[in-house]
């Protein structure tokens, strides 16, 4: 049976980012990975809005990235301000920990976003700059929810202190202005927006970063910054290149490009709102705060009396739909439903069924069909358009996702 991966990351990557990996390997110190490395980086240089930041790939997931970041931008005994919204934020500060920094936090109920006032307040009370860095998640993952990067752009610059922020999940799914907005480092990873395989994680690294950089006294080695600076300037890595991943990764920033970053945002915003309609009337209560809801990733809660790791065994095991659970203390009470990846919006209808199918099964009363009317409402656009427009689009949309027409 056929899997429709409907995860947050990885996800399902098209037949073009496959059979890139399915060529012969390449020296990773030879010239024609060179010109591959430059491509990668011309090709995110857009998704990060940066010209002044030089990219760095790692050969690792996004967690490396987010490791090597706390790692090299500061010291043991820095005091830093985290900002958390749920398991991802927690990872960022539990890394700064382990690396011997003292980390404040902002505590922000799940299924909110950060509430930019709170976050102004506490880096104005820092009357004598003890914060050195603050710790920032643009898209949480494990809640679904995510901040408005302008804005707290802007708080964080009137303090001062260098400011990281974990994009794994958002990077590539809205606009965003490092260069403007004034971000130090930000980090993504490949297996997300970008819908290419894991193995790589990426980093943007402000001028700002690397004088503080070349001051840190935090150990490390693999994760070394000023290492991979080095070897980024010649086209390589430091050590042996996930060489297959970074094919894949390639070819799937061509397709990002092709489709266009606008398109790209829409159809991702689309589809998280045709889910969120389906889960409403499928009777599911949706997590994320209104305002803060994600476009990357749906949470919604299970009704009471329904198992969730019944239910969503059952749907991978009977329908081929794999969606996720919630994470830590969110276990067995959310799902996610992510977005991203070559996903046609067949597959999210098909999905939406196979969910509505599931809680039948659980004796959960819903509507039979009015799921399905609901998301097909959303990608129609029968609010504000003609029909006979919207089903253009909406076919035109469909091809584009499809990942052979591209
Ligand atoms: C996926 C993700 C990560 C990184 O997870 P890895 O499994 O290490 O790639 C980090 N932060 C967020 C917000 C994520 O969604």
């Amino acid at each position: 049976m056929k899997n429709l991966l409907f995860i947050p990351g990885p996800v399902t990557v098209s037949e073009r980012v496959l059979e890139a990996m399915n060529q012969p390997l390449i020296d990773h110190r030879g010239p024609e990975f060179g010109i591959l490395v430059e491509r990668i980086y011309d090709g995110l240089r857009p998704l990060f809005g940066t010209q002044e930041s030089e990219i760095i790939l790692l050969g690792s997931s996004g967690t490396g990235g987010m490791e090597a970041a706390v790692a090299n931008a500061f010291s043991p005994g820095d005091t830093l301000l985290a900002a958390p919204m749920g398991g991802f934020g927690e990872r960022f500060i539990a890394i700064a920990r382990k690396y011997g920094m003292n980390v404040d936090a902002i505590e922000t109920r799940p299924g909110f976003a950060l509430d930019p006032r709170a976050f102004a307040q506490k880096l104005a009370a820092d009357e004598d700059r003890r914060y050195r860095g603050i710790l920032l998640t643009h898209n949480e993952t494990s809640t679904g929810v995510q901040s408005d990067m302008a804005e707290l752009a802007a708080i964080a610059q009137a303090h001062g202190a260098l400011t990281i922020v974990d994009s794994v999940s958002g990077l590539g799914a809205t606009d965003f202005r490092m260069d403007e907005w004034g971000y130090d480092i930000v980090i993504s990873a490949s297996q997300k927006v970008i819908a290419a395989p894991p193995g790589v994680a990426m980093l943007a690294v402000s001028p700002r970063a690397w004088k503080t950089i070349e001051e840190s006294k935090a150990p490390r080695f693999y994760f070394d910054l000023l290492k991979a600076r080095e070897f980024a300037g010649q086209g390589q890595m430091p050590w042996t290149s996930p060489v297959s991943a970074m094919f894949a990764l390639d070819v799937a920033l061509a397709q990002y490009h092709r489709e266009g970053a606008p398109a790209v945002h829409r159809r991702l915003a689309i589809y998280a709102q045709a889910i969120r309609a389906a889960f409403e009337a499928l009777g599911l209560e949706i997590f994320s705060q209104p305002g803060a809801h994600s476009v990357t990733v749906v949470t919604a809660k299970i009704p009471s009396g329904v198992d969730a790791a019944k239910l969503l065994r059952g749907l991978r095991e009977n329908r081929g739909v794999v969606l996720a659970g919630g994470q830590l203390d969110l276990k067995g009470k959310i799902i996610r439903m992510g977005t991203m990846g070559n996903i046609s919006q067949t597959d999210v209808l098909g999905a939406i069924e196979a969910i509505e199918i599931a809680l039948i099964d659980y004796d959960v009363p819903v509507q039979i069909g009015a799921a399905g009317k609901a998301a097909l409402s959303v990608f129609l656009n029968l609010d504000d358009a003609t029909p006979g427009d919207a089903q253009k689009r909406n076919a035109r949309m469909d091809a584009q996702t499809t990942g052979t027409s591209l």
